[in-house]
């Protein structure tokens, strides 16, 4: 992880770097902030920084062994704590090193940045609340009591110290006060009001704010390639958060998607000799997934709801992009009185049906008949309107 890499944060990254070059690292920090500001990130890139081999005045390499080793969350002098329970794998006595395969995979692939929630999803784990162990303190002692390796600092995080289990943080408060030399220990946390005051008497500061709007508007630019004024709308709704920013900029992709399938797949459905095509479709989309479909199925509904509301004179398609709003209005008059309980009804009942586990392919083969000779009813029903 290079300081490069992690959103804005531009203020915390100096103060970091200077400590390191006015030689008062101290030698367990507490970074504290909100979900979703890169906490965790920053402290790794730095443990990544002190580490590097040929690094500049803002940055690590990227590129030597250490960092290298760093950036797979693989390098032997760091070790790294966090909140566990059981699950199918483990099933008694979990602890930090026996998910360790999880952990680096979970940071390595995860876009956003991690949460508990996210972690214990990755886990399968269910409702159950992780705990950092008192067994995980004893690792961690055993570790401390070993040389370094390779680097010239060993690392130590413990993210999510709020899940210390009393008998833990009691095992390790003398460690926190006074490490062996040459080594760093990095607490983080996102709730000040959970840490044991012991805990945080003995670690300096790192506040981490949130992430500001502009810095989250240039990264959904670059990384999530969203337009200017799309990644302002999400920027200010995100609330310095990167992870809300990533949930909405992808239910932003959804809705288009559902948009753009939507569309082809009424096409088709207008077009009843055309089977081929409308049954092709139907498995193309069926192999989407079930959440998928029923999310197809909602935006349908959504759909129909709209176009129920701008029939009766309701304009409400405001927040829709205008390729949607456009499409809505030239579809609505073909919902009218003679169908449009029904076509709510079907849809409705389809999604009922996919949450129920009902074959997707097989549904939409069904789904698109019955919708075909309903757009049909609506289309004679419009042209009696227009004639008289
Ligand atoms: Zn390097």
């Amino acid at each position: 992880m290079q300081f490069k890499s992690i959103i804005g944060q531009q203020e915390v990254k100096n103060k970091l770097l200077n400590t390191f070059n006015q030689k008062r690292v101290a030698h367990t920090q507490l970074f504290l902030g909100p979900e979703g500001n890169g906490s965790l990130a920053l402290a790794i890139a730095f443990a990544q920084y002190v580490n590097c081999r040929n690094r500049t005045e803002t940055d690590s390499c990227g590129t030597c062994p250490s960092c290298v080793k760093f950036q797979k969350f693989a390098h032997p002098d760091l070790h790294c704590f966090f909140p566990t329970t059981t699950n199918d794998k483990v099933k008694k006595d979990s602890k930090s090193e026996l998910f360790l395969e999880e952990w680096r995979s979970y940071m390595e692939t995860s876009e956003s940045y991690p949460t508990q929630k996210g972690w214990y999803e990755y886990l399968g784990v269910g409702n159950k609340q992780g705990i950092i162990y008192v067994r995980d303190a004893s690792d961690f002692i055993r570790h401390l009591s070993l040389k370094a390796f390779e680097s010239d600092y060993r690392t130590f995080i413990i993210w999510m110290p709020e899940k210390l289990h009393p008998a833990a943080s009691n095992k390790l408060l003398k460690t926190f006060e006074e490490p062996p030399d040459n080594t760093l220990i990095f607490l983080i946390a996102e709730r000040y009001e959970l840490l044991l005051p012991t805990v945080r008497s003995r670690a300096q500061l790192v506040k981490v704010p949130k992430i500001s709007d502009e810095d989250i508007r240039q990264a959904l630019m670059e990384r999530k390639r969203l337009p200017e004024e799309q990644a302002a709308t999400i920027a200010l709704q995100a609330g310095g958060n990167w992870n809300l920013a990533v949930e909405i900029a992808e239910n932003f992709e959804d809705a288009q998607s559902n948009f753009i399938k939507f569309r082809e797949w009424l096409r088709l459905c207008f077009k009843p000799d055309n089977y081929i095509g409308l049954n092709n479709f139907n498995s193309e989309l069926s192999r989407i997934g079930r959440e998928k479909v029923k999310s197809f199925l909602s935006y349908g509904l959504d759909t129909i709801h709209n176009s129920i509301l701008v029939n009766s004179g309701q304009d409400t398609l405001l927040r829709k992009s205008d390729e949607e709003a456009e499409f809505t209005r030239r579809f609505a008059p073909y919902i009218n009185e003679s169908n449009q309980k029904e076509v709510y009804e079907l849809l409705n009942e389809a999604i009922y049906h996919i949450e129920r586990n009902a074959h997707p392919g097989i549904l939409l083969s069904d789904l698109s008949f019955k919708i075909h000779d309903l757009l049909k009813k609506g289309r004679q029903n419009m042209n009696k309107t227009i004639k008289s």
